[in-house]
């Protein structure tokens, strides 16, 4: 029997509807940008793994570091013991987020990490007695899939059966260069009516939406109104950290900082599951007491998992290295060439860009998970690209180390969707 067969009778796969799409593509091995699966055919991996494998899948510069780790030390309680790789990763860390972050909280996948911003968020208005029950977020914003983190998610596709249950949270619409003053006479409304703990985000690219993309100056505004209001502003940069947006962070395109950042996906360049909540300063300072119920009473078992940590530290070597940010620079360029191009054709609705995060509408409707999408995606995969279209939206988020040839195949295919749909 073959692995997509084997993997019918006990396997139950992640956002999938296993009556309509029973059979899952069984990929044996991962090199570069190409994954191969169990018949021996190739792919061109153009969203990394979704976002994560941005140094190419097994980087050796990253395995090799991960398995001496694995000789020396695999995994200890991060409550009351700490390691090396944690204070080397946080001392690296500190040379690439914006500068007013200084804490750094370990947790491993993106989701919680968002709770955790969420909880210091809620948590430093009760330490400060000023209790705070509402959250703010944008309209169409994807913040992961437990609890609190579905709460804040704007994309109901996902949340139906929970919504009942969510935390009290009001949306805004995220800023379109227009509509600037109608988003802050709404936040004023909302303030004068809630106690606002917090406004959650996902700073310029809003990953699940489509790649959806907004104005800056609007995100800045929206910042400083909330800094005014001592509501605490948490940045979701799990998709757009590392150097997606051609700096290493989002927020470092922004005048105005975040209080608090939550980080996944790249961080570990796709080895091992990692996530991080960082916090500024004045954060931490409101859990900081001789009192013991003002700590942040949180942990996960593999919090700062050394061998995680480690493959984290290696990315962002790698990730400051001169050879990837020219392969940024250079992305972002032949995207900037490709989009210029293929805005002109008819099937096209328009084009985006946020550094090397490049997306395009269909001139049709689709349905976010209907039948034209399962097409255009076994079109893709037949010619041996792995695109994962959302609706009407193509994009591509491919790794830092794909090839100009690897690239350049990607448009191609791309263009040859364009002529055939
Ligand atoms: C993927 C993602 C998450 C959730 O991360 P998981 O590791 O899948 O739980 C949260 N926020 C954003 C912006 C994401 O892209």
């Amino acid at each position: 029997m073959t692995l997509k067969e084997r993997d019918q009778k006990h396997l139950w796969h992640p956002l999938t509807q296993h009556k309509l799409h029973p059979e899952s593509i069984a990929i044996k091995k991962a090199k570069g940008c190409i994954l191969t699966d169990e018949d021996g055919n190739d792919y061109i991996d153009a969203i990394a793994s979704w976002y994560t494998c941005m140094y190419g899948h097994c980087n050796t510069y990253i395995t090799n570091r991960v398995s001496e780790q694995m000789k020396q030390l695999d995994q200890v309680v991060f409550s009351g013991f700490t390691h090396e790789p944690a204070v080397k990763l946080s001392e690296a860390l500190m040379d690439i987020l914006p500068d007013n972050q200084n804490k750094i909280f370990f947790s491993d996948n993106g989701s919680t990490s968002v709770e955790i911003g969420l909880k210091m968020a809620l948590q430093y208005h009760f330490n400060t007695n000023d209790k705070r029950d509402t959250l703010i977020a944008f309209e169409g914003g994807f913040h992961g899939d437990t609890f609190g983190a579905m709460s804040v998610s704007g994309l109901s596709v996902y949340n139906g059966p929970f919504e009942d249950f969510f935390l009290q949270v009001k949306r805004i619409p995220v800023p379109n260069g227009h509509n600037h003053q109608e988003i802050l006479s709404l936040l004023k409304t909302i303030i004068a009516k809630h106690q606002v703990a917090g406004f959650v985000y996902e700073p310029l690219v809003q990953g699940a939406a489509a790649m959806s993309m907004h104005n800056a100056e609007g995100l800045n505004a929206i910042l400083e109104f909330c800094k005014a209001h001592n509501i605490i502003t948490v940045a979701d940069e799990v998709m757009t950290g590392f150097g997606k947006t051609g700096k290493h962070f989002a927020s470092l395109h922004l005048s105005t900082k975040p209080d608090i950042m939550c980080l996944s996906k790249a961080l570990t360049g796709g080895l091992l599951p990692m996530a991080l909540t960082t916090c500024s300063q004045h954060i931490y300072n409101a859990f900081y007491s001789d009192n013991m119920s003002k700590g942040l009473f949180h942990g996960h078992t593999y919090s700062a998992n050394p061998l995680a940590c480690t493959a984290a530290l290696a990315s962002i070597e790698l990730l400051q290295s001169q050879d990837i940010q020219n392969n940024i620079s250079r992305i972002i360029e032949s995207h900037q060439t490709f989009g210029e191009k293929i805005k002109q054709h008819p099937e096209v609705k328009s084009v985006r860009q946020t550094g090397i995060i490049f997306a395009l509408d269909l001139n049709i409707e689709m349905e976010r998970y209907g039948n034209m999408r399962d097409q255009l995606f076994k079109f893709f995969m037949n010619h041996g690209v792995f695109l994962r279209p959302l609706g009407n939206t193509i994009y591509i988020q491919a790794p830092f180390v794909i090839t100009p040839t690897q690239l350049n195949t990607v448009y191609q295919v791309i263009e040859k969707a364009l002529n055939t749909f």
